[in-house]
């Protein structure tokens, strides 16, 4: 059975920018069987048809995500790094239960969904937990099981082993990951066994590279390398490797990403926010260099909203190359949807091409934010610098619509967020 779209515009989510304006996109067992101009459709026979008014978007790929950290948004606000963590964060997630992860993880889920974001990369605990919350919203999500050294978690050997277990366990909505936390959190020969097992299960490996210069230095004074040296070094680069943030990179570090093809997780929100620094975004894609848009946790960003991030991509590279053509509106659209999915070896996401899954996101445009259009392409200019996802009205996943006219179809936000907030006072200790 077809189900076709009709939108006043699709936006493929290419690198190009490629926009088709009175557009028909067909949806057949959950991938899209056709896409392009309406006067070109083959005919309609007995599909049902969904006609829509406005654009219609890929669905967005958060390359970087700790949804459950919504239970945290806000808290802590002001303080340095160290004093977040040991007097904010370590405390609450000492006393977090596997309950409480998957509620966070539904709500933020179902928020994602509303703000067009259909996949997310996670790295957090309860991995089994954050499934079952994505299961239920109808979103996807490539969640990783964390490897950290903290109480109540198990050996490294133990998390390492639950990690290979689940390969080849996945489906359409969950694909199964390794997410080492850091190589300053994590001790160098786990690494190199987790990239190990990656490499062998063909599991995306993600850990946080080069976020701030002190981790950076930590591990130069103690080992003579950089962080991503290092990790060349100890034999965690190849395969499908996606370092988070790698903000602090010098020239050498990037040749190495590029030799080993390493995905980057670009998340401006956080570097902003927590004062990180400004990643190298126009160099890293000059060198081909594989980016995707991340959010990062909801309480360092404090957001999931993957159109703030993509506009902050596009200003900060902007500003550091002092060169308004440094990323262009369609360069910063791509990289949170046909750049986001490359990035995390997904080629079957992020972009509305014939044989990708149906993840679509209607836009709004019957607003002025859209106002005004001479040429076909200025309404993605239009998505990139004007709009938000306050505008985004609908949103499926494999053709099955979870969010209509703005709110989800699959859960009660509205008692998520009442239990969000219960459960919230109750880690904080109130
Ligand atoms: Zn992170």
């Amino acid at each position: 059975m077809v189900h076709r779209f009709t939108a006043r515009a699709v936006v493929v989510g290419d690198r190009a920018g490629t926009v088709v304006p009175d557009a028909v996109l067909d949806v057949e067992d959950g991938l899209i069987s056709w896409v392009g101009p309406a006067a070109e459709a083959p005919p309609a026979g007995d599909a049902e048809v969904t006609a829509l008014p406005g654009v219609l978007a890929p669905g967005m790929v958060n390359t970087h995500s700790h949804a459950p950290m919504v239970l945290f948004r806000g808290q802590g606000e002001g303080l340095p790094l160290d004093r977040w963590l040991n007097e904010v964060m370590w405390p609450r997630e000492a006393k977090l239960t596997p309950e409480d992860v998957e509620v966070a993880m539904t709500a933020a889920s179902a928020e994602m969904l509303r703000h067009g974001v259909t996949t997310s990369v996670e790295m957090y605990f309860h991995p089994e937990r954050m499934a079952a919350a994505v299961r239920r919203t109808g979103a996807r999500g490539v969640i990783t099981h964390p490897l950290i050294g903290l109480p109540g978690f198990g050996t490294f050997d133990e998390q390492l082993a639950r990690a290979t277990d689940s390969a080849g366990t996945g489906d359409d909505q969950v694909e199964w990951g390794i997410g080492p936390h850091s190589a300053y959190t994590v001790p160098l020969p786990v690494l190199t066994q987790a990239a190990e097992a990656a490499r062998e299960h063909g599991l995306l490996l993600t850990t946080h590279v080069a976020e701030t210069t002190t981790e950076g230095a930590g591990l130069l004074a103690q080992h003579g390398l950089s962080v991503p040296q290092l990790l060349a070094a100890h034999d965690v680069l190849g395969g499908r490797v996606l370092g988070a943030h790698c903000v602090h990179m010098d020239d050498g570090d990037l040749e190495l990403w590029r030799e080993y093809d390493v995905a980057v997780a670009h998340c401006p929100g956080s570097n902003t926010k927590l004062a990180s620094g400004t990643a190298r975004l126009r160099d890293m894609l000059d060198l081909g260099i594989r980016v995707g848009m991340g959010t990062d946790g909801p309480a360092s960003n404090d957001n999931l909203d993957l159109f703030e991030d993509l506009r902050l991509a596009a200003q900060l590279a902007r500003l550091r190359e002092r060169d308004a053509t440094a990323l262009t509106a369609p360069e910063a659209f791509w990289l949170a949807t046909g750049a986001a999915a490359a990035a995390i070896g997904r080629e079957d996401l992020g972009q509305l091409t014939v044989g990708r899954r149906a993840d679509l996101v209607h836009v709004d445009t019957d607003d002025i934010a859209f106002v005004p259009v001479g040429e076909v392409t200025d309404l993605l200019t239009h998505l990139v610098w004007s709009v938000g996802s306050r505008h985004v009205r609908d949103t499926w996943v494999a053709g099955r619509q979870v969010v209509r006219d703005g709110a989800s179809t699959t859960v009660d936000e509205a008692e998520l967020r009442a239990d969000v907030q219960t459960r919230a006072m109750r880690l904080a200790g109130r």
